[in-house]
């Protein structure tokens, strides 16, 4: 046995673990492993004198907390990943359903249809855009809304 097969049981020997006969031999005969021992052994006692830190009381629930809260935002990431592929898929589908019928010629539409529709929006168009500075503040609140919301979401979290 050579001084390196040491390396990881001294720390056990220091505490007093029993090995295998072949450490407690090759110790008692080698002069070097008997200075890293007993290096080893006042390392133990210097840190038995030392006060260990108490914890706070809450410790173990805020971390328990804190794991369960980052599992949970990765669980809802993955979440909207999935909303946004199943979403992307049914768009797809709808705009090749909606390409072939076009192709075979099934969604034919007609001048006079494009206008009746036209003339039937223009009343919501032109009064919506008539109140533009109401719509834009609205947008404006809403986003500020939700900007907040997200903050404070955010800051709750930390
Ligand atoms: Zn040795």
């Amino acid at each position: 046995m050579r001084c390196d097969d040491l390396d990881d049981v001294i720390e056990a020997l220091a505490e007093g673990d029993t090995l295998s006969a072949e450490y407690h031999a090759h110790v008692a005969g080698c002069s070097r492993c008997q200075a890293r021992l007993a290096m080893a052994r006042a390392v133990d006692r210097l840190l038995a004198t030392r006060e260990a830190p108490v914890p706070p009381a809450a410790f173990t629930f805020r971390v328990m907390e804190r794991v369960g809260r980052a599992e949970w935002r990765a669980e809802q990431l993955v979440d909207v990943g999935f909303n946004v592929a199943v979403a992307a898929g049914i768009a797809l589908v709808v705009a090749g359903v909606v390409g072939l019928a076009w192709s075979l010629g099934w969604l034919t539409v007609e001048r006079p249809t494009l206008e009746a529709v036209g003339a039937a929006i223009e009343p919501w168009v032109s009064s919506t855009l008539a109140r533009g500075p109401t719509v834009v503040l609205a947008a404006l609140l809403l986003t500020s809304a939700l900007g907040l919301w997200w903050w404070v979401e955010g800051e709750a979290s930390l």
